[in-house]
């Protein structure tokens, strides 16, 4: 159900998030959920039994991707997949037997001291976690690939960049000292923006002017945290930090 853009729509997408608010890969890959999600529920894909069976094996999502699905309100979609997953869970509690915790020395406590239950654990990852990352992994690649390019590069450097955790992996596998550099000089310029603003909403809050931020300063918070840590859905959904 995860179809792969083409490196050619990647290349369009990104261009076209330049010219918008926030970090370029982080809308491509959350694009991407969103689309796996509603590919999910809407093509018949809880009637496919390969589909399910992979659902079943990781518990459906993590949480956050369990309440960005519950949120698309899909209820026939959600009652299908959770009836097949509790109906599965229902057979794994009654198949657990009790077991003294000695017999379990050497095993990882859980929740800080108690008895380790695989039968309840999801024996997969969340597939729209690997939508996520792959979708970053190729928006990343697609991206350095073409900041070598004049054109692309300078609508790059007008852009607000992306978000920091994307600079570190881009910077990482950076092709080259130009592409390399490019990344660090905008993400100063976005930090340096930043701090801009948020001095000026730090200014307007002093009592002597006890003014709402009304300039470009508005909004400065969320973006401010949005490049740090990625925009909401990027981080925090059960993958590893
Ligand atoms: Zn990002
Ligand atoms: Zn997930």
């Amino acid at each position: 159900m995860d179809r792969q853009p083409s490196r050619t729509s990647i290349y369009h997408d990104l261009l076209d998030a330049f010219a918008q608010e926030g970090c370029p890969v982080c809308r491509l890959a959350l694009g991407n959920v969103r689309g796996y999600l509603v590919s999910i529920s809407r093509e018949g894909g809880l009637t496919d039994l390969e589909i399910r069976t992979r659902l079943r094996e990781s518990h459906a999502f993590c949480a956050g991707h369990a309440h960005q699905w519950l949120e698309s309100q899909h209820l026939l979609g959600t009652a299908i997949l959770y009836e097949d997953l509790l109906d599965h869970l229902t057979g794994e509690l009654k198949a657990l037997r009790y077991r003294k915790r000695g017999f379990l020395a050497g095993a990882a406590p859980l929740l800080g001291g108690g008895r380790k239950v695989d039968a309840l654990e999801p024996h997969r990852s969340c597939p729209a976690c690997e939508v996520l990352t792959r979708a970053e992994e190729r928006g990343i690649d697609v991206f350095l690939e073409h900041l070598r390019e004049d054109g692309f590069r300078e609508e790059y450097a007008q852009s607000g960049g992306v978000c920091l955790p994307h600079c570190q992996t881009a910077l990482a596998a950076a092709p080259d000292e130009p592409t390399f550099r490019t990344l660090i000089e905008v993400a100063i310029a976005r930090n340096e923006a930043l701090v801009t603003h948020l001095r000026e909403i730090i200014r307007l809050h002093d009592y002597r002017y006890n003014r709402e931020p009304s300039g470009d300063e508005r909004g400065a918070d969320a973006r401010a945290v949005c490049h740090v840590v990625g925009e909401p859905g990027l981080r925090g959904l059960g993958r590893d930090p």
